[in-house]
């Protein structure tokens, strides 16, 4: 198993937000422009797997919002790349109130048409469990729930195969893996790989506010570059503070 160049972004949106992960339009539009003159090619997670390349990367959006089918999806279309989306299934069309809004600035996630939308543009419908609560909190059986229902759910909406799931959070544990592989995932994704388990579990690269660029979106995903391990660190960096969110949501009663 080899690691692959997966980026994973959240917002793509002009709104503004306290908070490293809202990326305006423009921006993403000048990184992915960027990468296709360098000669890459975006992709869903699904594409990449069933045929690598050494020009493609993996594009991937966590969270599914809205904005992802305003401004992702347009900009995206226009290059001729895909993405990959993990959906939040008990959001589907509604604000993000599992999130820390300060200050009360909400974000919605898309409707079901919205992503059918994606859906029909090659688009790859991924699970993000049903609740975005941090699956290292729940109990066995709200685990198996999370993971089991929200693939069932994605696959009567879209009528597609959900081979991927991404962790709330990015954490996971052993016992979390093996209950993915039982439901007939085949991977899921994190901040870093692990290829130690039953399935595979892909590392991606996050695209930030702030400290990124189209250059920085470049040494992300290519590998060989010798900046590619200052991304990886500064990645590392930016995903130990989102345990904060975790805390707080304990602290608010939302896990
Ligand atoms: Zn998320």
């Amino acid at each position: 198993m080899k690691e692959i160049p997966i980026l994973a972004y959240h917002k793509i949106s002009p709104q503004f937000e306290f908070g490293l992960t809202v990326i305006s339009p423009k921006s993403f539009e000048k990184q992915m422009e960027f990468l296709q003159q360098k000669g890459y090619v975006g992709c869903s997670l699904r594409d990449y797997l069933q045929d690598p390349q050494q020009n493609k990367f993996a594009i991937t959006f966590d969270d599914a919002y809205e904005n992802i089918y305003q401004y992702a999806l347009p900009i995206l279309n226009k290059l001729g790349f895909t993405a990959s989306i993990f959906v939040i299934v008990n959001f589907i069309g509604k604000y993000n109130s599992w999130d820390v809004n300060l200050f009360g600035i909400k974000f919605k996630h898309a409707t079901q048409s919205q992503l059918q939308k994606l859906c029909d543009s090659n688009w790859e419908i991924c699970s993000h469990s049903l609740s975005h609560k941090a699956l290292i909190n729940l109990t066995n059986e709200q685990i198996v729930n999370e993971i089991k229902n929200s693939k069932i759910d994605l696959d009567k909406m879209f009528n597609v195969k959900i081979d991927s799931f991404g962790f709330p959070f990015g954490y996971y544990n052993r016992s979390i893996i093996k209950i993915l592989k039982e439901h007939g995932y085949k991977n899921g994704v994190s901040s870093t790989n692990n290829f130690k388990n039953e399935i595979p579990i892909y590392g991606r690269m996050g695209v930030y506010k702030f400290v990124d660029w189209k250059r920085s979106v470049y040494f992300k995903i290519n590998k060989k570059h010798p900046l590619n391990f200052f991304e990886t660190l500064k990645g590392k960096i930016i995903h130990s503070v989102s345990y904060l969110t975790v805390l707080y949501q304990k602290i608010l009663g939302k896990s």
